[in-house]
């Protein structure tokens, strides 16, 4: 169902005695209903894919989402200067400027060559406030005043590029160890903490969901490792910290 709200988790006791005040402290619970802006749905088990959103829904009901947001934003940088950067001959067989971070402060350059330009980034930590805006925008002057006196101490003549657009959004940040989280509770799985790389473990976090939603111990990845489905969950919890967040 797109473009369909849940507005929160129906918290109900597993034997329902239809007293008002239910479930209380000596009930067992489980979530009975998600409540949408199209009306009340019921399942057998819910999965909750909301990464940065999570804490919304989880936190009325006591589940603690085990996340934080951080706003992260994307300039595009185009003209002559910048495509002339683009296309560093003798890094690769395709003349394109791989992947790079700017030794000073992690500022990153992703190479755009469709778009003929360069997206300049930063995952920037202390003073970064752990805040959510529902839209995040972009700001210019963290562009002017941060990432670009960093910028041209690297690039000739970059003070001839010019920002043609900008974007933002939030990293769902796992602090301790910047894994995802993938575990249960109750009959919902819950799939946060993303950290910034959502995209590239997608199909990881997909086993691992489907592992815990089924209820088995083992999850198989795409390249035939097995590991143990709590090693992403919260107890039991067995992964390295994420050292490169970008
Ligand atoms: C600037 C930026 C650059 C990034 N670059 C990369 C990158 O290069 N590589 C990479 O791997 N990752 C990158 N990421 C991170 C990546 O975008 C996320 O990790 C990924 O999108 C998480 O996927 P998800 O499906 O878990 O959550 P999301 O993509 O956040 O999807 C959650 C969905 O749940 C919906 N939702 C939430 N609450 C509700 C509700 N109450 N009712 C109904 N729907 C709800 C939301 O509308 C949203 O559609 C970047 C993030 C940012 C901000």
């Amino acid at each position: 169902m797109f473009s369909t709200e849940v507005k929160g988790l129906r918290l109900v006791p597993e034997s329902p005695l239809n007293y008002p005040g239910e479930p209380f402290l000596w009930q067992k619970k489980t979530i009975g209903s998600i409540l949408t802006d199209r009306g009340e749905l019921t399942a057998e088990q819910f999965i909750l894919a909301t990464d940065v959103w999570t804490g919304a829904l989880t936190d009325p009901v006591g589940i603690d989402s085990h996340v934080r947001p951080k706003k992260r934003e994307i300039f595009q940088v185009s003209g002559d200067v910048a495509e002339n950067i683009l296309h560093t001959e003798g890094l690769n067989d395709y003349g394109i400027l791989p992947f790079t971070i700017m030794p000073k402060s992690g500022v990153y350059i992703r190479p755009a060559p469709k778009e003929r330009s360069l997206w300049i980034g930063v995952a920037d930590n202390i003073g970064r406030s752990f805040s959510f805006e529902e839209d995040p925008q972009a700001d210019a002057d963290f562009y002017q005043m941060n990432l670009r006196p960093v910028m041209e101490a690297y690039w000739r003549n970059y003070d001839k590029t010019k920002v043609t657009s900008m974007w933002a959004g939030h990293y769902c940040y796992n602090t301790l160890d910047k894994a995802p989280f993938i575990f249960r509770s109750m009959n919902t799985v819950i799939a946060d903490g993303t950290s910034g790389s959502g995209i590239l473990k997608g199909d990881s976090i997909g086993r691992f969901v489907s592992s815990a939603f089924f209820s088995d111990d083992k999850v198989k990845l795409y390249d035939g490792t097995v590991m143990e489905t709590a090693a992403l969950g919260v107890e039991g919890r067995n992964v390295p910290v994420e050292k490169i967040i970008l």
